[in-house]
């Protein structure tokens, strides 16, 4: 999806020093634009926090009646120095991209798309899709592969047991001794999980990555914190296990990966390393430069997105937590 915010902000992003327990990251509510439009509950980037290994921006929706909302019509966009991850808990979203990519997302299936150097594309849930529910996460391309051309990996993930009364999908990486089949360019780990009502899980992790959960659906305790519907719960690098327990069952989403060490700006769909190099890809996509491509047989009622207003003046400073 694009980041439909009218005036988004300019975002430098950055490692923090490690804290102990969890941190809980609340969402923030972000309409996607249009009169009845839908609602997105972000969670990454925040306030406190950039990264979760290389996970750089975590956007969950839904369930929305598409007879309310008039479902998902997102015309052709850019995107530059990342990759995106579209996991669908409901409904299905038909995909174009400028790298000839078309598929039609479906749940249980990850959709993994590269940017890189440039890409564009349209998302446009079906007309058989009568409610939304998902999440759009992005991962941030390390230095070395951020001119990677652009790519398109479709891959079932099947349900798998992990422990008792816990099911998995591997979306990337490996969980349980299931690997995915996607390919990623920093170690990462994201899983959907399923817990049966009182379930408990003391997973392995590998000390050296953070991970965190998101609910989408119950309520949950994850490394001794209570967290539910919309939160994201992180846990720094560090413990080899982590408890995962469930009250009357949930849904959750589990990301992980190595802390992402780089400075980058992260400005509408753009991921740069300063303010110069975003504003130039912005203008390459404003020129309808041959970098982003077109999106041929968008099925949408849209022109493509223009770019929004660069924000005056200099950049935000971020940091992951603000007095560290
Ligand atoms: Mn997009």
């Amino acid at each position: 999806m694009s980041n439909a915010e009218r005036e988004p902000a300019e975002v430098r992003c950055g490692p923090a020093a490690p804290a102990r327990g969890v941190q809980v990251l609340d969402p923030r509510d972000v309409p996607l634009g249009g009169p009845r439009a839908m609602h997105v509950r972000r969670t990454l980037p925040h306030r406190e926090r950039s990264f979760v290994g290389a996970w750089c921006f975590v956007d969950h929706y839904g369930p929305d009646p598409v007879a309310s909302t008039g479902g998902m019509d997102v015309p052709p966009h850019p995107h530059a120095g990342l990759q995106t991850v579209t996991w669908l808990f409901a409904g299905e979203v038909e995909h174009h991209d400028s790298g000839g990519g078309h598929v039609v997302v479906r749940p249980g299936e990850v959709n993994l798309m590269t940017a890189g150097h440039g890409i564009a594309h349209s998302e446009v849930s079906t007309a058989g899709t009568d409610s939304l529910h998902g999440v759009q996460l992005w991962v941030v391309l390390p230095e070395v592969d951020r001119d990677l051309p652009r790519d398109l990996q479709h891959h079932p993930a099947p349900p798998v047991a992990v422990a008792d009364g816990v099911r998995a999908r591997v979306l990337v990486g490996e969980l349980g001794g299931h690997r995915s089949p996607v390919r990623t360019r920093t170690p990462l780990l994201g899983a959907e999980l399923e817990l049966e009502a009182g379930a408990a899980w003391t997973m392995p992790v590998d000390p050296a990555h953070e991970h965190a959960v998101l609910v989408d659906a119950g309520t949950v305790r994850w490394h001794g914190a209570a967290l539910g519907p919309g939160q994201l719960g992180v846990v720094d690098a560090g413990p080899g296990e982590l408890r995962l327990e469930s009250g009357a069952g949930a849904r959750v989403l589990l990301l992980g990966g190595e802390p992402y060490q780089e400075q980058i700006v992260m400005w509408w769909n753009f991921i740069g390393r300063d303010h110069d190099e975003v504003a130039a890809l912005r203008a390459a996509w404003q020129d309808r430069s041959a970098r982003f491509g077109e999106v041929e047989d968008y099925p949408g009622r849209h022109a493509r997105l223009p770019a929004p207003t660069m924000p005056g003046g200099t950049l935000r400073p971020r940091t992951r937590r603000p007095g560290h």
